[in-house]
C-alpha cells in the first residue's frame, strides 16, 4: 500500500482539489459515480476538437477517423474484460440499458409461460425490475435467492431453486449496498452443469476487480462507464457470441439493419445489431481513456489498495459505539454501509455532507433488500483508489460529531 502512488493519482482528478463548505472535498460516493481523471476529460475534448463526426456511414476523412477511433475502443474493451471477440462487445447507455436489453431480448426469445428466472434479493433495481416485469409479461415465475445475516448470498438456496424450468440466473458481481462480492465463478459452473446461462451485473465489479469473462465463463456481463472513471451515458454489454446471435434486436432504427424492404427487414451482424441509432461516440472516447488509465495503474494494484482501505475503514468504524455495519461478508469490495443507533440515515448524511464529506443515504435502488433488512436505508461510504486513510479518519470524526449532536 505504501508504494501506491495515491498523491500522483489524486492530481489527475481536478475535481478532488476543490473545497466544499470551506473544507477539502472528501468524495465517498464512488459507488454512485466515480470522478474523472484529466485524461478522460482531455480525450472527450480532443474528440470534439479533432474527430467529431457521425460514425460508420461516411466516406469522408472525419467519419472514417471517428469510426476507427470508436472501433479501437471496442478492441480496448474486449481486451479489458478478455472477451473472445469484438462482436461480443456492445456499447449501451449503461448497465441499466444492458440489463434491459438482455431481459427484453432473452425473454422474447427463450422465456415461455411456466419457465423460471432466478435473481437475488441484493440486486440493484436495474437487475431486478426488468426480470420481474419480463416474467410477469411472459407468465414466467420470478424467483429470488436470499442472503445470510452477514449479507452473503445463500448460495445453497440459490442452487436449490435451479430446476429444468430455469431459463437464466441474473445476479450481481458486487452488491452496491452490502459490498458483498458474490462467488460468481461457483454459481456459473453450477448453472452451466444444469444448462442454465448466467448474467452478471458487473456495475460494481469492473471498477474494483480484474474481470476475465472467459475465465468466469459468464454468458453476459454488464457495466457502466461512469462507475469506472469514464463519462455518464456509456456502458457495455458483453455477451457470448453464440447467444447474442440468437437474440432478437432490442431497438430498431439506423445502423442495426442490413436491408430494409417494405415487407421485411434483415438485421446487421454483431455487435451492430444491438447498436441502433447514432451512438454516444464521445462517451466511447472517454471510456477508452478510462480503460487506458486503469490499465496503467493495474487492476490488481487497484484491488489491493482498495482492500487495504476497506480493512482500515472497517476496523476504525467498528470501534465507534452504537454503529451497526450493514454487510459484513468475508469477501467485500471497498464500501461500507452503516446505521448510527436510531439516527435516520438522511439526517446523518446531511450532517456528514456539511463537514465536506460526500456519502450516499437511502435505499440505494435496492428496496427489496432494505425491506428484508427492516431498516430505513443506510449511510454508504464507497471508496475509490484516489481515497486515503486520512480521509477515512475524517469520516470517523464526522460520524462521532453526528452522534454527539443527537445525544
Ligand atoms: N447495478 C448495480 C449493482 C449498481 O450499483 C448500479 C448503479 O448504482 C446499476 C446496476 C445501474 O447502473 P446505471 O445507473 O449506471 O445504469
Amino acid at each position: 500500500m505504501s508504494n501506491f502512488p495515491v498523491d500522483k493519482i489524486r492530481s489527475d482528478f481536478p475535481i478532488l482539489a476543490q473545497q466544499v463548505y470551506k473544507r477539502p472535498l472528501i468524495y465517498f460516493d464512488n459507488a454512485a459515480s466515480t470522478q474523472k481523471p484529466r485524461q478522460v476529460i482531455d480525450a472527450i475534448r480532443h474528440y470534439y476538437e479533432y474527430d467529431n463526426c457521425n460514425i460508420h456511414r461516411g466516406v469522408h476523412y472525419l467519419s472514417v477517423k471517428a469510426t476507427e477511433a470508436y472501433e479501437e475502443v471496442r478492441r480496448d474493451v474486449r481486451e479489458f474484460v478478455n472477451a473472445k471477440s469484438t462482436r461480443e462487445i456492445i456499447f449501451t447507455k449503461g448497465a441499466t440499458e444492458s440489463l434491459n436489453l438482455v431481459a427484453c431480448s432473452f425473454g422474447r426469445r427463450y422465456v415461455q409461460p411456466g419457465d423460471e428466472v432466478i435473481t437475488t434479493i441484493m440486486e440493484h433495481h436495474s437487475n431486478f425490475v426488468p426480470w420481474q416485469q419480463m416474467c410477469f409479461e411472459r407468465g414466467a415465475k420470478f424467483r429470488v435467492a436470499g442472503i445470510n445475516a452477514a449479507g452473503e448470498l445463500d448460495v445453497d438456496g440459490l442452487k436449490a431453486q435451479v430446476n429444468e424450468k430455469t431459463r437464466l440466473i441474473a445476479l450481481t458481481h458486487v452488491s452496491n449496498v452490502l459490498g458483498t462480492i458474490n462467488p460468481i465463478r461457483e454459481i456459473i459452473a453450477f448453472a452451466h452443469a444444469h444448462n442454465v446461462p448466467v448474467l452478471i451485473d458487473g456495475a460494481q465489479g469492473v471498477s474494483h476487480l480484474p474481470v476475465d469473462v472467459q475465465e468466469l465463463d459468464c454468458d453476459f456481463y454488464c457495466f457502466s462507464g461512469h462507475k469506472m472513471y469514464a463519462p455518464m451515458g456509456i456502458g457495455v454489454l458483453y455477451g457470448k457470441e453464440a447467444l447474442l446471435e440468437e437474440l432478437p434486436p432490442y431497438q430498431m432504427g439506423g445502423e442495426m439493419i442490413k436491408d430494409v424492404f417494405v415487407d421485411h427487414t434483415t438485421f446487421n451482424e454483431l455487435p451492430f445489431k444491438f447498436e441502433a441509432g447514432t451512438p454516444n461516440v464521445e462517451g466511447v472516447m472517454g471510456l477508452g481513456a478510462a480503460i487506458r488509465y486503469l490499465k496503467n495503474i493495474g487492476m490488481e494494484n487497484i484491488a489491493a489498495y482498495e482492500a487495504d482501505l476497506l480493512k482500515y475503514a472497517t476496523v476504525k468504524m467498528s470501534e465507534i459505539e452504537g454503529i451497526r455495519m450493514i454487510g459484513t461478508a468475508k469477501h467485500k469490495a471497498s464500501l461500507v454501509s452503516f446505521l448510527l443507533g436510531k439516527i435516520h440515515p438522511y439526517d446523518a448524511g446531511t450532517i456528514i455532507d456539511k463537514l465536506g464529506i460526500a456519502v450516499r443515504t437511502g435505499h440505494h435502488c435496492a428496496m427489496p433488500l432494505i425491506e428484508l433488512l427492516q431498516i430505513p436505508g443506510t449511510v454508504r461510504a464507497s471508496f475509490a483508489f484516489y481515497n486515503t486513510e486520512a480521509e477515512i479518519d475524517q469520516l470517523v470524526a464526522a460520524i462521532l460529531r453526528v452522534k454527539k449532536m443527537f445525544e
